[in-house]
């Protein structure tokens, strides 16, 4: 898929999912209607997504010291999409954690579409004059995923 393509995967799935009053996306009912489960593991955990036959998931987040519930959201989108582009009815796969990996970038891809969807985080950058800490706290996101995702269209990355 590209990039293009994902982000508009994305978006749909942000504009089923959103509630009016508010920017951020709740990521935790998604897993919640898509009938997969969230569960914690160690740091040097390596799995970070089960995929089923019968079509759940288990969605594998690290217990970190520093907690940041940003972060988590930022893990779940990523395996959402694992879930949504990479896996397979009626076949078991384990994703594991690693970087560079087109599957990973493409996961990626998708959650930052997912937690900040182009066309609202567009008019809230300008409303805000692209203020990058206020982004952060309206899309519930970390600040440097949201000074990212305003490079990428700076770009016309996205
Ligand atoms: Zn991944």
């Amino acid at each position: 898929m590209t990039r293009k393509e994902i982000e508009a995967l994305a978006e749909g799935v942000a504009c089923n999912h959103r509630t009016e009053k508010q920017c951020w996306i709740d990521v935790h009912q998604i897993v919640k209607k898509l009938g997969g489960k969230i569960e914690y593991a160690k740091p040097e955990n390596k799995i970070e997504l089960c995929c089923y036959a019968d079509e759940s998931f288990k969605i594998i987040l690290l217990r970190q010291p520093h907690y940041h519930e940003q972060r988590d959201r930022w893990s779940i989108a990523h395996a959402l999409g694992h879930v949504l582009m990479h896996s397979h009815p009626g076949k078991t796969r384990l994703f594991t954690r690693e970087e560079n990996r087109t599957e990973c970038m493409q996961a990626n891809w998708f959650a930052a579409g997912l937690l900040m969807p182009k066309t609202s985080f567009l008019t809230k950058a300008k409303e805000l004059r692209n203020d990058t800490e206020e982004l952060a706290s309206l899309f519930w996101v970390m600040e440097g995923a949201a000074s990212s995702r305003l490079e990428s269209f700076r770009l016309g990355l996205s």
